[in-house]
């Protein structure tokens, strides 16, 4: 690994744009360097789409979706479609996962057995699920029948965030092709490896123009796609404000939008816990993903009877993650995405010192390493919910931990939050964790687990978190129009009017 990761250092990778069936030409644009966080050495040239990239990405979508042979394809050809592109990433499984590191500074154990795999299910799942999704029948006036069909909603703008490029934006292109939809993808134009990879090698197994690829900066190619008057819908995965930005230029022409966005999740453990098993959990829920997660379970409450060994065991195993090279077996936190993160995580440590929390282990970039963006994972003890490091999403390897004392007290101040993704509940109580599960105000609840995705439900958030919902029903929502038709089975008794008295 360490030798192909020096050969892309010398000859770094080219990411251009994919528009109707071809790669574009690298040459009239931006040059944008890719940097792998760990090595700060560039691994790709961007060469950024323009505006007018983006129009014939847009217009080649529309052509696909309107003229070419998918949007009349059997359901059985799409699962074919689907199927191939799945195996196409589990036949390339290896090298994405090393893609995905070196762009990311996520370790090559997470990639490789979390990413990768999921990318790839994402494409098997939709692939299954449209076999059975249907719509519905109306047959209770006996001279009508009311048929509910959900029909492809067009060209859909995808827009992806850095945190987890190609597992994210997998689950979105695999939802829109399933419906039968055309689309102009963009990733993040920090990490745009994977995703132009997957366009290689699946060549071929689309129609042209089904999948268009455009890459560049969010406020450049970003913008150009979803103020395109030929796009249909957004499905965007991303941060609160660029979300925001989003919703207010699609206001104007009313187009429809998914909006996956931040989250500040509680994660609550109450003193009857399986104590071993809700500390492993609430590592897991803060630093995986080099904590840089939206369901992140970084906002600890912990019952004052078990506080102090909670907080003191915690304490002892942030210091020893093995922070290192993403790249070598065994590292468990990477580097952060980019020098501008780490800066942000140390302006949250100081913040927390500045507003009463206590330092109970990092809080310093981490210096162990010759090159990279790293940070000591973080823990502060915070004197109060309002205090900012409660309060804002950190995006990075930073937990900060309460004290509670009574049920109603802590889902008050779990709900307290501009926030509602996920909320983490770790009691053995049967009866607790139901009222819990209906009182927080979050997307998902996980009783007694870390982090799941399950593609059967719907993954989103409440408040600011989020617009609709992903997986399953949420992405046939997401994906399509619902059509109502409405149909006369016998003539009807109708007002004759103008027909005089
Ligand atoms: P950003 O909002 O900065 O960017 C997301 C994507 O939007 C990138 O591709 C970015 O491009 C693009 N973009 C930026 N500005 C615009 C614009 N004006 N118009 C169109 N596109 C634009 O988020 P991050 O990439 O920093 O991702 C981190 C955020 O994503 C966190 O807040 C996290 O919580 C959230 N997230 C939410 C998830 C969920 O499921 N709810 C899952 C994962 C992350 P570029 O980067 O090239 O500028």
């Amino acid at each position: 690994m360490q030798t192909r990761r020096n050969e892309i250092s010398r000859h770094p990778l080219v990411i251009r744009g994919y528009v109707g069936g071809r790669f574009t030409d690298a040459s009239p644009t931006e040059e944008i360097a890719v940097i792998d966080p760990a090595t700060e050495q560039r691994v790709a040239t961007l060469y950024e789409s323009s505006a007018e990239e983006v129009d014939r990405a847009v217009i080649a979508a529309r052509t696909a979706f309107d003229r070419g042979p998918w949007g009349r394809a059997t359901v059985a050809e799409r699962q074919k479609a689907l199927l191939a592109i799945h195996d196409a990433i589990l036949a390339h499984a290896e090298e994405l996962a090393f893609l995905e590191t070196i762009n990311t500074g996520i370790p090559l154990s997470q990639t490789r057995n979390v990413h990768i795999p999921r990318a790839a299910y994402n494409f098997r799942f939709f692939a299954e699920y449209i076999n059975q999704a249907g719509g519905e029948v109306f047959t209770q006036e006996p001279g009508l029948m009311s048929l509910v069909t959900y029909e492809p909603i067009g060209v859909c703008a995808l827009i992806g965030p850095w945190n987890m490029p190609l597992g994210l934006t997998a689950m979105k292109i695999a939802g829109a092709l399933a419906f039968g939809n055309a689309c102009v993808v963009k990733p993040s134009e920090l990490t745009p490896l994977t995703v132009t990879r997957l366009f290689e090698i699946i060549e071929g197994i689309l129609p042209e123009g089904v999948m268009n690829l455009v890459n560049g900066r969010g406020p450049v190619t970003g913008t150009a796609l979803v103020s395109h008057p030929g796009i249909d819908m957004v499905s965007f995965t991303g941060g609160t404000v660029t979300g925001s930005a989003i919703l207010a230029s699609l206001a104007k022409g009313i187009k429809g939008s998914a909006m996956e966005l931040g989250g500040k999740s509680a994660n609550i453990v109450f003193a009857d816990a399986d104590f071993d098993q809700a500390l492993d959990a609430a590592l897991m829920s803060s630093f995986m993903n080099n904590g840089q997660m939206c369901l992140a379970g970084s906002r600890i409450f912990i019952e004052r009877k078990i506080a102090d060994r909670f907080i003191e065991a915690f304490s002892r195993r942030v210091p020893a993650l093995k922070i290192g090279d993403p790249i070598q077996e065994g590292t468990e936190i990477g580097p952060m995405i980019n020098a501008a993160q780490r800066e942000r995580m140390a302006r949250y440590a100081e913040s927390g010192l500045s507003e009463g929390a206590t330092l109970l282990c990092g809080g310093h970039r981490f210096s162990g390493l010759a090159t990279g963006y790293y940070f000591e994972p973080t823990a502060m003890l915070a004197p109060s919910n309002e205090v900012a490091i409660c309060r804002e999403e950190i995006f990075g390897p930073f937990a900060a931990i309460q004290v509670f004392d009574e049920e109603d007290e802590v889902i008050a101040k779990a709900n307290e939050s501009d926030f509602g993704l996920v909320g983490y509940v770790w009691t053995q109580d049967l009866q607790r964790s139901m009222r819990a599960a209906s009182a927080l105000r979050t997307g998902t609840v996980l009783v007694n687990t870390p982090i799941i995705r399950d593609l059967r439900t719907g993954f989103g958030g409440y408040k600011q978190s989020g617009l609709g919902r992903e997986g399953a029903k949420g992405s046939q929502a997401m994906f399509t129009e619902m059509k109502t038709t409405i149909i006369a089975r016998a003539p009807r008794t109708l007002p004759r009017m103008g027909a005089g008295a």
